[in-house]
């Protein structure tokens, strides 16, 4: 797996494509139309949201289908999980110039992506105090939104 080579969206859906053929995946429009569909949003969305959204375009992708391919994609470290304790599984692609963190609001359970250069310097120096060899991390914030304080 080369996923350092991933800079941008179009590496990595080059490089989704490549690993999932690797993985012995039978190329497909309903694996082609996922990996489009997962390219075209900034944040993550549930795979019941992934399947309405490809059937709002036309493809008949099976739900079944969606579940196994991104499942696949979590494992190959190619599609991020989030988890934000609803008991429903989100996801985005994993393109580290797009890396980024999530915010929620309990009320309307919105999630909303943030990023903020300070947070990313602090999290870099803990590695070396914990002595761990950290190849991940989240940072998830929960709250009220604007709209929900407003209302
Ligand atoms: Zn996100
Ligand atoms: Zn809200
Ligand atoms: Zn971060």
């Amino acid at each position: 797996m080369r996923l350092a080579i991933i800079k941008r969206m179009d590496d990595w859906i080059a490089t989704t494509e490549e690993a999932l053929r690797t993985a012995g995946h039978r190329a497909g429009g309903a694996r082609a139309a996922l990996i489009d569909e997962l390219a075209r949003r900034d944040c993550c969305r549930s795979a019941q949201e992934l399947h309405a959204a490809l059937r709002a375009r036309g493809r008949s992708v099976g739900v079944a289908t969606v579940y196994r391919v991104l499942d696949t994609l979590v494992e190959l470290g190619l599609v991020q999980r989030v988890e934000i304790g609803d008991g429903i599984s989100r996801f985005e692609a994993a393109v580290p110039s797009a890396h980024h963190h999530h915010v929620v609001c309990d009320d309307c359970g919105k999630v909303e992506a943030f990023t903020d250069v300070s947070l990313e310097r602090a999290i870099s120096v803990l590695p070396a105090q914990l002595g761990y060899d950290i190849v991940a991390h989240e940072v998830l914030l929960r709250g009220e939104c604007g709209d929900c304080r407003a209302a």
